[in-house]
């Protein structure tokens, strides 16, 4: 057992308490107790204090969606569904497994650092990402990148998802999770999204997609089928798995909110990329106003470019307020809780994570105060202004400490478990060979089209 103390302990439960010289007790990977220094020194007079000076504790972040990957700053200047043909797309047909596994160290790395306990990573060859999640101390939700059509015989398959949650689910002592992943519902034939919703229910675990990213992906599904992509993952039964969550419904209507809020989906908000791929504004207020449950998600480093969760806060908080005209859109501490547990109810973990209180597992950051960023701190009263400047001012860099489980796993801005510059090392020898495999990929493709038009003419 220990206590950890700090200038302040912002709890994250639903009132939302900040704890002045605060401490949390945690035994092994759970969270024994929750109060002020002097309250949990009276009951627990014997065991170890651990200080964090200068620093207010608060539950790790959330990072309901993302990719790792090796693309970072490359992949500029196209509206979505052009980008993933252009760039993406053909990345997939050359990754090899070592590719994926050093792109997951590095995002975990980056994840971390800045104050991330929990990721969501839509990946590839994910034993690689499952060691890295091991390794670096992590918790992941790892979701394979599946496709399962001939236009896309590329990806992941559901045979390799189900071979992934037999290796990998609850293990790590149960830091890591495998869901059932899909790149997008247009990636796979009818009978293979009948065989996901299977595999969610035969091992009880959660299903992955990307969902109304762009007006196109709408407009594509009411002329595939007639209906809104979010009817039809209703219509698939794919809403009524142990647990869904959908990155982006950026262009969800009414009536598809109403459906998301019915079956408890989660939703991963990621206004950066959203932002950045010129996708849209997601009605957020909206649907956080319906009850549903909205975390957010950086995206990956090629839609981002970082994994900055503080960040990411920032601007939810800006496109709120721009999309909508109204600078009290979306205040601070909605914010703060998109973040943490409203992040957990959209991952249906909220009874292990999301805020300090007793019973949850000990998965918590310790961000400077002493920063100009930070300053001034008004701690009471009517200017308390702690969450604004979290949301607002903080950046990832001002973490100090990550704790996942009960471990420290970033100490004094510092990843305990690897070596960071040869983790950059790795991604920036490996991604110079990637690129030049995918121009080869162009390149024959180019060949195979002339060829084509030759026999034609
Ligand atoms: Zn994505």
């Amino acid at each position: 057992m220990k206590i950890l103390t700090a200038a302040y302990v912002l709890t994250m439960n639903a009132q939302n308490e900040c704890i002045k010289n605060g401490a949390v007790l945690i035994d092994g990977d759970t969270i024994k107790a929750v109060g002020s220094l002097a309250q949990l020194t009276q009951r627990y007079p014997e065991v170890l204090i651990e200080h964090y000076p200068q620093t207010l504790l608060m539950p790790g972040l959330i990072n309901t969606h993302c990719h790792s990957g090796l693309l970072r700053g490359t992949a500029e200047g196209l509206p979505v569904w052009d980008w993933l043909q252009q760039f993406i797309d053909p990345m997939h047909r050359v990754l090899s497994p070592d590719d994926a596994k050093i792109a997951s160290y590095l995002c975990y790395a980056e994840a971390l650092l800045s104050g991330t306990t929990t990721i969501v990573d839509m990946w590839r060859y994910m034993d690689g990402s499952a060691e890295a999640a091991k390794d670096l101390g992590i918790r992941a939700v790892l979701v394979p990148y599946v496709a399962e059509h001939p236009d896309h015989n590329y990806f992941e398959t559901l045979k390799s998802n189900e071979a992934l949650i037999n290796r990998w689910h609850k293990h790590a002592n149960g830091r890591i999770q495998v869901w059932v992943g899909l790149e997008h519902l247009f990636y796979a034939e009818t009978s293979a999204l009948t065989r996901i919703e299977k595999l969610c229910h035969d091992y009880q675990t959660g299903f992955h997609t990307h969902s109304n990213e762009s007006q196109f992906d709408v407009q594509e599904n009411l002329r595939r089928s007639g209906i809104r992509p979010i009817e039809s993952l209703q219509k698939l039964g794919l809403l009524d798995v142990p647990k869904t969550l959908l990155a982006h419904c950026v262009w969800a209507d009414a009536r598809e909110i109403q459906i998301l809020k019915q079956h408890a989906v989660g939703v991963a908000h990621n206004p950066i990329s959203n932002m950045k791929l010129a996708s849209g504004a997601a009605p957020i207020v909206e649907m956080l106003r319906q009850g549903v449950a909205v975390g957010l998600g950086t995206d990956g480093e090629k839609e981002n470019n970082n994994l900055d969760m503080f960040e990411e806060m920032k601007t939810a908080s800006l496109l709120a307020k721009f999309s909508n005209l109204d600078a009290a859109a979306l205040d601070a501490w909605s914010v703060c809780q998109m973040a943490t547990l409203t992040g957990a109810r959209a991952l249906g973990m909220q009874h292990e994570i999301g805020s300090l209180e007793v019973g949850k597992q000990a998965d918590m950051i310790a961000v400077k105060i002493d920063t100009p960023r930070m300053t001034p701190l008004i701690d009471q009263g009517r200017l308390f202004n702690l969450h604004t400047n979290l949301v607002h001012a903080v950046q990832g860099q001002d973490v100090l400490m990550t704790m996942v489980a009960g471990q420290v796993v970033v100490e004094n801005g510092h990843l305990v478990h690897a070596d960071l510059q040869a983790l950059i090392d790795q991604v920036n020898q490996a991604a110079p060979r990637l690129f030049e495999r995918r121009d080869q990929w162009f390149a024959k493709q180019g060949q195979a089209i002339n060829e084509l038009q030759r026999e034609k003419s």
